[in-house]
Parts: structure tokens; C-alpha cells; sequence
């Protein structure tokens, strides 16, 4: 048995122009895998004849289901209609079902029709007409020479909901049952080569069916196992087999086994942990408080912070000892963690997370360079501090900076 293969045709000079975002092709993608067709091209050709034909071949020649939006307009310059009766060699036809759709729609919204709204019922005679909901043009779903052509007006939520409402359900209905699914593993504070370094042994012993992908963002790299076959409940099991095969080798980077960030996660350790925290921040400026308060229900946790910038605030606020700031600097490993004993203290938290560190561009030394940051956590048992160098980006400094202390705060909770 093998897996059904789709291809998406994206049609508007719009796109092509840089004007529109093809957000359809990328939605159908989504809802294609839900239902186990791997979409294996997208292609989008401009308003013109030839294009749109050869486009069309092309995707006949690759895909087992072609789906294509846009062109589907009342106006001159949309072209897929026609082309696709030309495309099978058969006329354009009244379809009166069609027409008594538009008809409805009109009085409905107690607008006149006009002719040009009547040949929108006008369609390819080979193909099935579905109904468009939400406007005048009609869909089109073909059944020849093997494969399936799926013809959607460009309009996003008039596509979706005829994807949605008929389309969707009757690839179902038409294909045999094929599976597609994903088990994403959340890792921070590990670079990708380094992880696939770790778990290259593993990797090449993966089944055929299951598939491997590094996807990394800002500090942390998703990797998603993808198995396809015909029989979900075994695809479900090979997986859980192989997380649990690869967890042990990697354990202490992975933060979750669930599509979603750093702080989400901590926000459910913190919860459960029934603790609370303060934070202390200097170069991330209050993005790590943005980051734990962008999280719904945090104020269960977050008890609040001093974005302590200045020397004199470190010292009035936070009771950072002058000479200390003056021996060793704002940036140092003394200040970070008299700021995350203090914060923790002064404002009533289980736990203090505190950051100091050179975000740049300007004010590095030779000993203290830029992307040198500081960290400090605290809780009722222990005190420390750790630094990292990150880069000469101020603005990736921060982003950084500010995961890299949740991730600190991950580790210090796991331990627990
Ligand atoms: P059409 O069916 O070609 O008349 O398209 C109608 C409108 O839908 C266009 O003016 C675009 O704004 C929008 N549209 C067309 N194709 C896409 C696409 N691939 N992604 C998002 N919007 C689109
Ligand atoms: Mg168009």
C-alpha cells in the first residue's frame, strides 16, 4: 500500500507579485497531513495560459491529488475555469445546481445578479460541483485519468470551509487508509550538531517508517518523529518504542514532549512544584519576565521582578553591596547572585532568577567581551551562578539570555 502523493497549485499574479502571502497552500498542507497525504509540491503559476497548463501536467505528473485555488473569479483575468475544460477536452456547461446556489445567495443578501455572476454557474461537464458557502464561485472536483483534481476559489475562508464541509471527507471517503503521525521531542541549551552527534547511532537505526527532522528556533531544536503506514495504532506504538529508546541518551536537554516553548513549560513545572519566583533582570531589560507573563494563568507563579539596569538600582532596590559592584563589576558572577538572593528575598518567592550580562554592541573588554552573561538562581537550600557567552547580537543576546535562564531554572527544578 502506498501513500497518496498531492501536489498544490497556488494561482494569482498576486502572489507571484509579492502582494498576496499564499497562506492557502500552507493551511491545505495541515489539513493533508492530518489526513495522512504527504503533500510533496507546491506550485504557484501567474494568471497566464501556458503557465497555469503546465503547471497543471506537471503536478498530473507527480501527484496523486491535485489541489489547486484561485483564477476561480467572475472577471477576465481569472482563467482556471476555462483552462481546465480545455486541460480535459470537454465544454463548459450551465450546471443548474450550481446556478440555484448563486441565485440563493443573491437574494439572500438582496443583491441583483448580473450575467457575469450567472456564468460563474457555467462549469467544466466532467466535474462534480461543490458548493461554495460563502460565495459565487462554485468548486470543482474532477475524477480523471486516475488521479483526483480539486479546483477551490482563491479567497482563504471560502476555501477553507469547502475543504472543510466536502473536500476533506471525501478524500477520506475515496482514498484507502493511510497514517501520518508526529511525535514532537522539545530540547533546549544542546546545538543541533551536537544533538545529532549524541543520538547518530540511534538515528540510523530507525525504521523505515519512521522519519527524523531537527527544527530549531532561537535556543531550542525541535525534533519531530514522523511514522506513515496503514496501521495507525502500530505507527503509535513503533513511536512510543523509539522515544523511549532515544530519552535516556539525551535526557537532561529534553524540556517536553509537547509542541510548545520554554516557558510554557516551566510555567506546568512551577505549577506543580508549587512554587513561586522573582526575577532580577538587568541586560534582558524585563524579557524574561515578558516571556513568563506571556503565559495565561502565570500570575499562579510569577510574583514579579526589579529590571535592575542601573548600578544605583541593583544597589537601592535590590541591596546589591556597593563594593561588590565596584570590585567585580555589574557583570559578574558576586552581583548575580547577591541580585537572585535579594529579588527572592525582598519579594516574598520560593525561588530568584537573576541576569547581568554585556547584550552589546558596545561596552565589551577583553575579559569581559560582549554576549558575556551571568546568570544567578536561588532558592531556600542554595545560591549559584553560571555564565555563557552568547553572540555580538544585542537583540539575540536578550532572546537568548532570557531562555537560557529559564533553562537554568528547568534544570534546578528537574533536580528536586
Ligand atoms: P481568485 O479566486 O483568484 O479570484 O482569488 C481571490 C482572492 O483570494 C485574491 O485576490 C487573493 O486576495 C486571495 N488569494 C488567492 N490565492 C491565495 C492564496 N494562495 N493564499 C492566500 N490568499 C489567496
Ligand atoms: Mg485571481
Amino acid at each position: 500500500m502506498k501513500q497518496t502523493l498531492a501536489e498544490i497549485v497556488s494561482i494569482g499574479d498576486e502572489i507571484l507579485y509579492g502582494q498576496t502571502l499564499d497562506t492557502n497552500s500552507h493551511w491545505i498542507s495541515g489539513a493533508l497531513d492530518q489526513i495522512g497525504i504527504k503533500v510533496i509540491r507546491k506550485t504557484t503559476v501567474p494568471d497566464i495560459e501556458t503557465e497555469i497548463l503546465t503547471g497543471l501536467k506537471e503536478a498530473e505528473s507527480r501527484a496523486d491529488v491535485i489541489l489547486i485555488t484561485g483564477g476561480l473569479g467572475p472577471t477576465k483575468d481569472d482563467l482556471t475555469k476555462p483552462l481546465l475544460a480545455r486541460y480535459f477536452g470537454v465544454d463548459l456547461m450551465m450546471n443548474e445546481d450550481a446556478l440555484n446556489d448563486i441565485e440563493q445567495l443573491f437574494t439572500k443578501a438582496n443583491r441583483k445578479m448580473t450575467e457575469l455572476n450567472r456564468m460563474q454557474a457555467e462549469l467544466p461537464a466532467n466535474c462534480d460541483k461543490i458548493t461554495n458557502q460563502l460565495g459565487t464561485a462554485p468548486g470543482m472536483w474532477f475524477n480523471e485519468r486516475g488521479k483526483i483534481f480539486v479546483s477551490m476559489p482563491g479567497v482563504p475562508y471560502e476555501m477553507k470551509r469547502m475543504m472543510t464541509d466536502f473536500i476533506i471527507p471525501r478524500l477520506q471517503e475515496e482514498l484507502v487508509n493511510y497514517y501520518v503521525v508526529h511525535q514532537m521531542i522539545m530540547t533546549i541549551g544542546i546545538p543541533e550538531s551536537s544533538l545529532a552527534e549524541k543520538i547518530s547511532v540511534w538515528e540510523e537505526g530507525l525504521p523505515k517508517h519512521i522519519k527524523l527532522a531537527y527544527l530549531p528556533t532561537k535556543n531550542t531544536v525541535k525534533l519531530r518523529l514522523t511514522a506513515t503506514g496503514p496501521e495507525k495504532a502500530k505507527l503509535e506504538h513503533d513511536i512510543r518504542e523509539e522515544v523511549m529508546k532515544l530519552t535516556p541518551l539525551i535526557q537532561k536537554y529534553i524540556f517536553g514532549y509537547d509542541e510548545g516553548n520554554i516557558e510554557l513549560f516551566i510555567g506546568k513545572m512551577l505549577k506543580e512544584a508549587n512554587k513561586t519566583i522573582a526575577c532580577a533582570e538587568s541586560c534582558t531589560g524585563g524579557f524574561l519576565s515578558h516571556l513568563i507573563t506571556s503565559i495565561p494563568g502565570s500570575s499562579a507563579y510569577f510574583k514579579g521582578a526589579v529590571i535592575a539596569y542601573s548600578n544605583e538600582v541593583k544597589h537601592e532596590i535590590l541591596n546589591v553591596e556597593t563594593q561588590t559592584l565596584e570590585k567585580y563589576g555589574a557583570v559578574s558572577e558576586e552581583v548575580v547572585l547577591q541580585m537572585a538572593k535579594n529579588v527572592r528575598e525582598k519579594l516574598n518567592a520560593d525561588i530568584g532568577l537573576s541576569i547581568s550580562g554585556v547584550a552589546g554592541p558596545d561596552g565589551g573588554t577583553e575579559e569581559k567581551p560582549v554576549g558575556l552573561i551571568w546568570f544567578g538562581y536561588s532558592d531556600k537550600e542554595k545560591t549559584i551562578a553560571k555564565k555563557y557567552n552568547f553572540s555580538k547580537d544585542r537583540i539575540l543576546n536578550i532572546e537568548f539570555g532570557a531562555r537560557k535562564a529559564l533553562d537554568l531554572l528547568r534544570i534546578n527544578l528537574s533536580e528536586k
